[in-house]
């Protein structure tokens, strides 16, 4: 008896040592089963058991709900600080724990289906296509896995998650992938498929989860396109996965207090043209009237009340106006004009760790 309660001093001590006791409550209702069941033997034989994940050498059995595993003792403590922890309080207990023909049993309240994915990467991360970025992995499915990563503390599956988010949501300036709900676009290609718009609600709650404090920096680009979300998707629940996810009042207050910065940064990055107006940079007055049809021409479709300062604002100097075909901005204008948007652009993407108060942020905050 004394031996197993050293042992869950010991599971809640490699959690956080300030904490055991805390920890030791929360890790129940996580559903962390404690290995031992003093010793009893095993009621069941284990059924249903998994068709790959059942190795005749295996030395621990794995017990989840709906699926049973028969594993390797030393490949679950290499990878996962927690199988660790709690590997070596079965040991610690000696005669105490369960046993069954000889293996260890491990009792766990995950889901079977899920763990299964999880064991699947760390046996055979090539295979399943884990570590394979040709292969695009549906957010459904990294948020699953990263889930029960961050549950049982296996750090290298969390960075994936985190490069391939990043992907998508950038921090660096990259402008080719800031448009409108580019997160959504070039499924094919891109290392994480994300299907609807709203599922950017399941992506920043990723984030919090990886760490709530100081989230990865991605979170960043991902509020930044939260803004433009219909306001709707904001508030809602969104269904997700067989579950649902919801922006956390504080992330919902943050998009909706940002709004006005994105409306203000639309026309900041808009300013280099809307000033050549005013203060004319070439004395073509084609040129000029090409600057002007491109300024009504935002006007008109509102392109100055939208939350996407960082779109494609450049484009609009390529193409010559319909009403105007004749019209074409110079070819020196254009450059300039070009260079100072994707100059205002990149200070307001650089600007976005400060804005949402995100301290991972790689641009520089400054107080
Ligand atoms: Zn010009």
């Amino acid at each position: 008896m004394v031996r197993r309660s050293q042992a869950q001093a010991n599971v809640a001590e490699a959690d956080t040592p300030s904490s055991g006791k805390r920890r030791k409550v929360e890790q129940q209702k996580e559903g962390i089963a404690r290995p031992s069941q003093d010793g009893q033997p095993a009621a069941d034989t284990f059924q249903p058991r998994h068709d790959h994940l059942w190795f005749s050498d295996g030395n621990v059995v794995v017990a989840a709900k709906g699926m049973n595993f028969k594993m390797h003792a030393g490949i679950l403590s290499w990878n996962s600080g927690v199988f660790k922890v709690l590997l070596d309080g079965a040991q610690a207990d000696g005669g105490g724990a369960e046993t069954w023909e000889g293996c260890r049993v491990l009792r766990v309240e995950d889901d079977g289906t899920s763990l299964a994915e999880l064991f699947m990467v760390l046996y055979d991360g090539g295979r399943s296509g884990f570590f394979d970025w040709k292969k695009s992995i549906e957010l459904f499915h990294l948020r699953e896995i990263t889930l029960l990563a961050l549950r049982y503390k296996i750090q290298h599956i969390v960075d994936e998650a985190v490069a391939r988010l990043e992907h998508l949501f950038p921090t660096t300036f990259t402008p080719d992938r800031l448009g409108v709900n580019s997160f959504i676009e070039g499924i094919e290609d891109f290392p994480v498929s994300i299907v609807d718009v709203e599922h950017l609600v399941a992506v920043i709650d990723l984030a919090r989860r990886i760490d709530s404090e100081n989230p990865p920096a991605f979170i960043a680009t991902a509020l930044y396109h939260c803004v433009n979300l219909n306001v709707r998707y904001l508030f809602d629940v969104i269904p997700f996965d067989g579950g649902a996810v919801a922006l956390s009042p504080a992330d919902r207050d943050l998009c909706l207090a940002k709004a006005d910065s994105m409306l203000l940064y639309g026309y900041v990055v808009r300013q280099p043209v809307t000033g050549a107006l005013e203060k004319p940079l070439c004395p073509n007055k084609t040129c000029h009237a090409a600057l002007q049809s491109v300024v009504c021409k935002w006007i008109r479709t509102k392109a100055f009340m939208d939350y996407c300062p960082l779109a494609a604002v450049s484009v609009d100097l390529e193409q010559p106006s319909p009403d105007h075909p004749d019209r074409k901005i110079c070819k020196g204008c254009k450059t300039g004009l070009q260079d100072a948007i994707e100059q205002q652009q990149r200070q307001v993407f650089e600007g976005l760790g400060k804005l949402f108060k995100i301290s991972t942020w790689p641009a520089p905050i400054q107080a």
